[in-house]
């Protein structure tokens, strides 16, 4: 029997504000374990909590741009829990009217687009970390991370294949950054995911008894995590064994799914409205003001860097890898004769530069406007490709202008007719074995006489031009 793979995830976004939701608290990645703590995020009795503006509004941009339906009355609820990561013993959370439903993600998988729905997205605040000692016998916690603002994005069981969910990840995570909901920074825990999986024989509308792995801490582990929970469903159910609903967790050192507990359902948690905190309203204008706040979105950049510059699907793919990025190939392209030419030294040299020196293309102080005139004088002919890739090595470096570089190294290509020839007569009368070859039909031998032009002239020689002076003074002997 042949299995199909059901997948839905469960995504928790750190929301990018100042300070924690529901208190004055600052949020501070990495600052020292519970320094960041106040009466209100430790619980303490008698307190209330006060809704950060700013993280409402983050959130409804999030749903927006989610493409979920935001519900003008929403409100918070308490989802009951003892365990030391939970000073409250609950967690502040939206049980059954969450601020935004019924979104979606466009995702392009082998050419077709896919479209995988969104449950959910709903506001509650994050829990502290516990650290377990290696030897066994202690637990630590920081409560610097409880009343972080977040977002659950829960996402329609549509996705079929762990790779699948890989694209709906990489998608997500863009959407938010665009937005500035969030930086999304998987290895500080900005953006978590867990994963739900089932697996049911083609053909059948009913789902499986699925699986919940959680802490997959990067892409490459839950697309590791997928694979190999969906290898072990349908072992089990080939073999004729029943699939047990469980909390698994994905260990990277042996890539396998471990069993943390026994999957508890909804009630367990006896939700119940927080009575501390007002309903949510939202006036019409207020939502028209955060679907203002949304900027062009990936897909749409994509789709505008096919269509007007004429790129493939895979540099627009590139090239909208971040906001920063998508913004720098727009403006240098809008200012070079030849767009796919300023995607390529933007893919290739550029992006390579930027790695060897430890820097994002945010850091880089170099202008477009500076790439598109070093393309430029590709273009008209001042410098070649060769001699461009170094030139464009300084500017990442020093931010430089290219002309300045030029002048300064004396880069100018030599299109000079007679200062060339002389240069090809005399590599011609210094290789009589290169030349004796080329006359005896062995045309390639003429690239070496080149190369040695180009090496005398420290590759600042045009290249069409030895080649056609080259060309000339040999069929002349
Ligand atoms: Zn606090």
């Amino acid at each position: 029997m042949s299995y199909e793979t059901v997948i839905g995830l469960e995504v928790h976004v750190e929301l990018g504000t100042r300070t924690k939701i529901f208190c004055g608290c600052e949020v501070a990645f990495g600052a020292a374990p519970n320094s960041r703590v106040c009466p209100v995020c430790l619980g303490s009795p008698g307190v209330l909590p006060v809704l950060n503006e700013q993280a409402l509004a983050l959130g409804i941009r999030a749903a927006l741009a989610l493409n979920c339906q935001v519900r003008r009355s929403s409100k918070f609820d308490r989802k009951n829990y003892f365990y030391p990561d939970s000073p409250k013993a609950y967690q502040i959370s939206q049980y059954d009217e969450p601020i935004g439903e019924h979104g979606h993600i466009d995702i392009v998988v082998d050419g077709q687009t896919r479209r995988i729905g969104i449950t959910r997205v709903h506001l509650e605040e994050d829990a502290g970390k516990l650290t377990h000692s290696p030897f066994g016998d202690t637990s630590s916690v920081d409560l610097n991370r409880v009343g972080v603002p977040l977002i659950e994005i829960v996402s329609e069981p549509d996705i079929r294949t762990p790779e699948e969910a890989r694209l709906y990840l990489e998608e997500l995570k863009a959407i938010m950054q665009y937005c500035e909901v969030s930086e999304c920074k998987m290895e500080e825990g900005s953006l978590r995911c867990d994963a739900n999986i089932s697996l049911r024989p083609v053909g059948a509308s009913a789902l499986g008894t699925k699986t919940e792995i959680k802490n997959m801490n990067s892409f490459r582990n839950v697309l590791r995590g997928l694979e190999y929970e969906q290898q072990r469903q349908a072992d089990l159910l080939r073999s004729g064994e029943v699939i047990v609903q469980q909390t698994l967790r994905f260990d990277d050192a042996t890539a396998k799914t471990i069993v943390m507990r026994s999957k508890e359902d909804a009630h367990d948690y006896r939700y119940f409205p927080d009575p501390d905190l007002p309903r949510i309203e939202l006036s019409e204008s207020y939502i028209a003001q955060r679907l203002a706040e949304i900027p062009e979105l990936p897909a749409n950049i994509r789709a505008r860097f096919e269509q007007d510059y004429g790129l493939p699907a895979y540099d627009a793919g590139v090239l909208t890898a971040s906001k920063a990025l998508s913004m720098f190939f727009d403006q240098t392209a809008r200012l070079v004769k030849d767009p796919k030419a300023a995607s390529n030294w933007i893919m290739g040299d550029l992006l390579a530069y930027l790695k060897e020196d430890g820097k994002e293309i945010e850091g880089l102080t170099m202008q477009p406007k500076q790439l598109a005139g070093l393309i430029g004088l590709i273009d008209d002919g001042t410098i070649s490709t060769k001699i461009a890739k170094t030139v464009l090595r300084d500017m990442v470096s020093s931010g430089r202008d290219a002309p300045t570089i030029i002048a300064e190294q004396g880069l100018v290509q030599i299109s000079d007719e007679g200062e060339l020839r002389a240069i090809a007569q005399r590599v011609i009368a210094a290789n009589p074995k290169s030349v004796a070859d080329y006359m005896a039909g062995k045309e390639k031998a003429i690239g070496s006489l080149v190369g040695q032009v180009m090496k005398e002239t420290k590759g600042k020689a045009n290249p069409q031009v030895v080649n056609r002076l080259m060309a000339e003074l040999l069929s002349s002997k």
